[in-house]
Formats: structure tokens, sequence, C-alpha cells
């Protein structure tokens, strides 16, 4: 087993699991630093495979390809948490893994992760268990309210999600996820999200970006603005929160916090992101150091960029047919598109930033 004591210098290689749109954009701040990149994805037509030197097309659990892939890298890392546990596990045996088995253990399992993120004090919404029909109505009962029930695994954009205002609702949504275990959660009415991406070096270092607000249409994210509505103290306070988090998961590289904002102003942990992150992509137009080489700097051992912000920013995801309009678009802001051949409903084809003059500081 290779270990790291020693940064990964110039003409080194990256491995990155995953060919999606972050692996791409990863790739591409590699490619600037120097680095090579070598991406392993499951299927062929990978938007990253566009843009890196080597790649391989291979399922997640092939633990021959897996390791071959890991002895030809430096440090891997992932563009996506759902790894198997196992898989993970086999690749760490070849290469330093950035961030650890552990943080993606806990942050894959959403019973896991908001019991961790309990134990740190940090505010959540209430949660519980459930894993039979019998649980999820008991689970309604004890929460008093609206409530969410979400898969444990697997979820994004809102997959594996049912909001349920009564104990027969919460059975019928548990029944419709065929057995997955999942938890209740209370419906929370807030003000407004927001994020905060952060990331932590090899050394224990820590940088934070300044926390967007972030808008949904469809579970899908539509925008993210930077400043958002949040006050001085609680930009501090969201920044010691995802401080907190990266400390006890003693995580390496970037990730983000999903917040919600109560109309009092608390903030409550949402979600934690093992990766980079759609509400942090206005850090490549706006930022000294963008979330990508960030990330890559964090993996590689490097001392972390600076995240300071030097433009007011409002990044849109292009989200399926509306990526025929690229042309217009292009006239508007920074576009980045991904280079994806079909646009299927709902599916993310690129992003747009525009910048303004810093408003705050
Ligand atoms: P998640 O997959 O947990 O990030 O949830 C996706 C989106 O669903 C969030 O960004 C919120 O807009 C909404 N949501 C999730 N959990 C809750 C909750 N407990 N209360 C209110 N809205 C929620």
């Amino acid at each position: 087993m290779k270990t790291l004591h020693k940064p990964v210098p110039p003409g080194g290689t990256i491995g990155i699991i995953g060919g999606g749109q972050l692996g791409r954009m990863l790739a591409l701040a590699a490619a600037r630093l120097g680095l090579k990149t070598y991406i392993y994805n499951d299927a062929p037509d990978a938007p990253a495979f566009q843009v890196t030197g080597q790649s391989i097309a291979a399922p997640y659990d092939d633990l021959e390809k897996l390791a071959a892939f890991a002895d030809a890298c430096d440090a891997v890392t992932f563009e996506f948490e759902n790894l198997p546990a196992h898989a993970i596990a086999h690749l760490a045996e070849h290469v330093p893994v950035r961030p650890g088995a552990q943080a993606l253990a806990i942050t894959q399992d959403r019973l896991s992760e908001k019991t961790f993120v309990e134990k740190l004090g940090l505010k959540t919404a209430p949660f519980f268990d459930v894993t039979s029909a019998g649980q999820a109505c008991e689970a309604f009962g004890k929460l008093g309210g609206r409530g969410i029930l979400k898969t444990r695994r697997f979820g994004y954009d809102g997959k594996g999600q049912a909001k349920v205002s009564s104990a027969d609702e919460a059975a019928k949504a548990f029944e419709s996820f065929k057995g997955a275990p999942a938890i209740l959660e209370g419906f929370v009415d807030f003000a407004y999200e927001a994020s905060v991406v952060a990331a932590r070096g090899a050394d224990g270092g820590f940088a934070a970006y300044d926390p967007p607000e972030n808008d949904h249409e469809n579970h899908i994210l539509r925008r993210s603005t930077v400043p958002s509505r949040l006050s001085a103290p609680q930009v501090e306070e969201a920044k010691m929160i995802a401080r907190q988090i990266g400390d006890a998961l003693d995580y390496v590289g970037v990730f983000a916090v999903e917040l919600f904002v109560a109309a009092d102003g608390a903030l409550l942990v949402n979600e934690i992101a093992p990766r980079v992150h759609n509400t942090g992509h206005w850090t490549i137009e706006a930022c000294a150091c963008s979330q990508f080489e960030q990330h890559i700097r964090a993996v590689a051992g490097w001392p972390l960029g600076d995240p300071v912000r030097h433009a007011d920013a409002v990044m849109e995801n292009i989200i399926g047919a509306e990526v025929e309009a690229w042309q217009s678009l292009a006239r508007t802001g920074a576009l980045h598109l991904y280079g994806k051949a079909e646009s299927r409903l709902g599916r993310k084809m690129g992003h747009i930033t525009r910048l303004k003059p810093l408003t705050k500081p």
C-alpha cells in the first residue's frame, strides 16, 4: 500500500471515481495545477472522459479493475458518495483515498449522518429510524405534525422522499420504498435554504466559502446566490458548523453542509455532501481558488487555496431542454456546458454564473 507523506507533485495522477460534471470540473482544475487525472466511471459516455488523459468504464464493484486503477494513481477521490463500502476499503489497500472510508460511511446513510450531527450538538430536524410500516406510524405519532419519509441511502434530488401528513400516509410511503430502511424527519418550515462549502486539508487546515442562498424547483437546485440573506454572525456560525463537522470526520477534501434557515434565524443541518457541490459552482468565477481546485489541492496534499470571494454571484443550473438556448445564454454570463449528448427531463446539462461587483466584503 502506498502512503502519502508528501504532496503529489505536478505530473502526478489523481484518480477520480465518477465521470459526471463534477468529475469533469475536477479534472479541468487538476490540469491547471499540472496534475493528471484518471477517471473511473460505470458507463462509457461520461462527461469527464472528454477532458482527461486516462479513463476506464467498469462497474463500481469490479475489485480487480478498481485495484489496477488505484495502482496507476497517486491518490484517489470521488465525485459521488455512493460507492459500496467494500469497494472503498479495497481501494484504500492500494492507494490513499480522500476523503476516507469513515467520512463516506457516515454521510452515505441519513440515519448515521443525522445521529453524528446531533452528537456534535448541532441542530437538525427531529428524526426517527423507520424499518417497518408499523414503525412509520409510530414515528409519525411522535412527530406531532407533518413529516418527510426519506430512504436512508441512495437518495438525491428528491428521489426516495415522500411528504406525509398522517400516520397512514407514512406507512404507505414506507411500503412504496419496497422495504428500504428509512428515516422519518419532521417537516421544517424554513425561511430559506443555504449551504456552506468548505475544505479541510491533509494537515487539518480549513477554508470555507461564503454560504450561498439556494432555491430549488422540483427538488432540483435552480439557483445559488451570494451573498445570501444571512447576517455576518450567521455566516460565521455556518462556517463554524462546517469546521466542527470537518474536524470530527477527520475529513480531507471539499464537502458541503446544506442548511435550513429557520424564521428565528436558527441554522439546522439538513445534509452533508462529502464532495464538491452544485451550490459551490459559482466559486469558479467569483473566488481566488474554486471549490474544484481546492478539492484537488486537498487530495494531493497541497496547501489549501484562498477561498475569498471577489464578486457577488448568481449561479443558475441549465436543466433539460433549457440547454437549447445556449447561444443566447452565452451572451449573458460565464457558460459551462457539461458535454452531455442527450438532454433529458430534469438532467443537469450545464450552469451559468453571472457576476456583479462585491457588495458585502
Ligand atoms: P435532501 O435530499 O434531504 O437534501 O432534501 C431535498 C430538499 O427537500 C431540501 O433541499 C428541501 O428543500 C426539502 N426538504 C428536505 N428535508 C426537509 C425537511 N425536513 N423539512 C422541509 N423540507 C425538507
